[in-house]
C-alpha cells in the first residue's frame, strides 16, 4: 500500500494497543504536522502517546521526560536516589521526600484505612520474595513471607510536612498508583501546552485529556491477547486504569500466581475477578481504586469507589461483567460471550 494511503487510514483510526487496554481515538485527526505518536519504556512498562495540536512533538518529549523524572527522583524503587528508595532504606525513622511522595503516602494510606487493610502500600517486601516479573518468580518460603507480611499488617505510614516513616521491615511500595501517579503528571505538562487532544497512556493507565473532545477505550478481554477487546468505553476527558490477573504471573506446578496480593495472606488474591475498570478524572484515584477493587471483590467494592466519586467495570472470571453507576451507557460490549449482569446497580 503506497505510504500516503496508510497515513490516511491511520488518521482515520489510531488504534493505540498497550499492555491493558486499547485506545481508540475516535475525534477527527489534524495534519500530521501537529501530531505526535510514539512509544517508549518508562516506569517498567510501555508508556504511548498520541498528541494532537501545537507542537505536539515536544510537548510529548516534555511528557517523557516529566514521567522520566517521577520514577528516578520520587517513585523507584530501583533507583537508588529517590525518594521511596531513601524512605525505604530509613524504614523506622522519618526521611525527608519531596511534597508529592509525601502527598501520596499520606493518600494512600488513607485508601488502606478506607479499604480495610485491602490495598496496602507496605507489601513491597512480600512482593519482592515472589518477584513477579523476574526470571526468579517463584513461590516464597513460608517463614520469610510471615515475617515481611506480619511486618505490613501490623505498621502503619506516618507522615508529616516534609517526610514519611514506614514501619521496620516493611518496603514501600507505589507500584498500585505509579501509572495513574504518572498520567496525572502528564495532564500537568499538557495543560501547559497549547494542544487540543492527547492520549497518553502508561501501562494500564490511561490519560484521555482535551476539553470537548470524545475517546472511545477497549476494555481487554482479560482471557484473550494483549489487542483482544470485550467492548469499548465511551468517554470524554478522564483517566481509566484497568487491574488484572493476567498482567504480571507466572505458573509453577501447574498453578498460576498472579502479581495483586491479598494483604491477608501475603498470596495472590483469589477471587471470581479477572480484571477491574476504574474511571475516575484523578489519575492517581483511577490507578489505586483498580488495584483495591480487585483486592476487595465486586460488592465490598461500589461503596469505596462511590465515596471517591469513581465508576467501575467488573470482569468475573465466568465472563460476567458488572459496571457500576452511571458508567453503563457508557460501555459498549463487542464479545458477546461475555455478559453485562445488571446494568446500573
Ligand atoms: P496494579 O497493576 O495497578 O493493580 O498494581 C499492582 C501492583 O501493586 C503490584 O505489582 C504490586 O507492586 C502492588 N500491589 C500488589 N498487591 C497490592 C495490594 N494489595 N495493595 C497495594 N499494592 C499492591
Ligand atoms: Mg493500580
Amino acid at each position: 500500500m503506497e505510504k500516503h494511503k496508510i497515513k490516511k487510514i491511520a488518521a482515520v483510526c489510531v488504534c493505540l494497543c498497550v499492555a491493558v487496554v486499547a485506545v481508540i481515538i475516535a475525534a477527527d485527526l489534524v495534519s500530521s504536522a501537529r501530531e505526535y505518536q510514539g512509544s517508549t519504556t518508562l516506569m517498567n512498562t510501555v508508556v504511548s502517546f498520541n498528541i494532537g495540536g501545537k507542537d505536539a512533538k515536544n510537548v510529548g518529549t516534555a511528557v517523557t521526560s516529566r514521567i522520566g523524572k517521577l520514577e528516578n527522583a520520587s517513585l523507584s524503587r530501583y533507583s537508588a536516589a529517590s525518594a521511596v528508595s531513601r524512605v525505604n532504606a530509613n524504614a523506622g525513622t522519618f526521611c525527608e521526600a519531596d511534597s508529592l511522595v509525601v502527598s501520596l503516602a499520606g493518600r494512600c494510606a488513607e485508601l488502606s484505612e478506607k479499604s480495610e487493610g485491602a490495598f496496602s502500600p507496605l507489601l513491597g517486601g512480600v512482593s519482592d520474595l515472589w518477584g513477579f516479573g523476574t526470571q526468579n518468580a517463584s513461590i516464597p518460603d513460608n517463614e520469610d513471607l510471615s515475617i515481611a507480611l506480619t511486618a505490613a499488617k501490623d505498621g502503619t505510614i506516618e507522615t508529616n510536612s516534609n517526610s514519611v516513616k514506614i514501619p521496620n521491615g516493611t518496603l514501600l511500595d507505589f507500584g498500585a498508583v505509579g501509572k495513574g501517579v504518572a498520567c496525572d503528571e502528564a495532564r500537568k505538562v499538557l495543560e501547559e501546552s497549547d494542544v487540543e487532544r492527547a492520549v497518553i497512556s502508561v501501562g494500564g493507565s490511561v490519560l484521555l485529556y482535551g476539553e470537548g473532545q470524545s475517546f472511545s477505550v477497549g476494555v481487554r478481554n482479560p482471557l484473550g491477547s494483549s489487542n483482544d477487546c470485550i467492548g469499548t468505553l465511551n468517554l470524554s476527558e478522564t483517566c481509566v486504569s484497568t487491574s488484572g490477573s493476567y498482567e504480571r504471573n507466572f505458573t509453577q506446578d501447574g498453578k498460576t500466581y498472579h502479581h495483586i496480593l491479598d494483604p491477608k495472606t501475603g498470596y495472590p488474591v483469589e477471587n471470581n475477578l479477572l480484571s477491574v475498570t476504574v474511571v475516575s478524572d484523578d489519575g492517581f484515584l483511577s490507578d489505586a481504586l483498580s488495584t483495591a477493587c480487585f483486592v476487595l471483590g465486586y460488592e465490598k467494592s461500589v461503596g469505596l469507589l462511590e465515596s471517591y466519586g469513581a465508576k467501575a467495570l467488573f470482569v468475573f472470571k465466568d465472563k460476567n461483567i458488572r459496571i457500576t453507576k452511571g458508567l453503563s451507557e457508557n460501555f459498549e460490549l463487542s464479545d458477546d460471550s461475555f455478559t453485562i449482569l445488571n446494568g446500573d446497580i
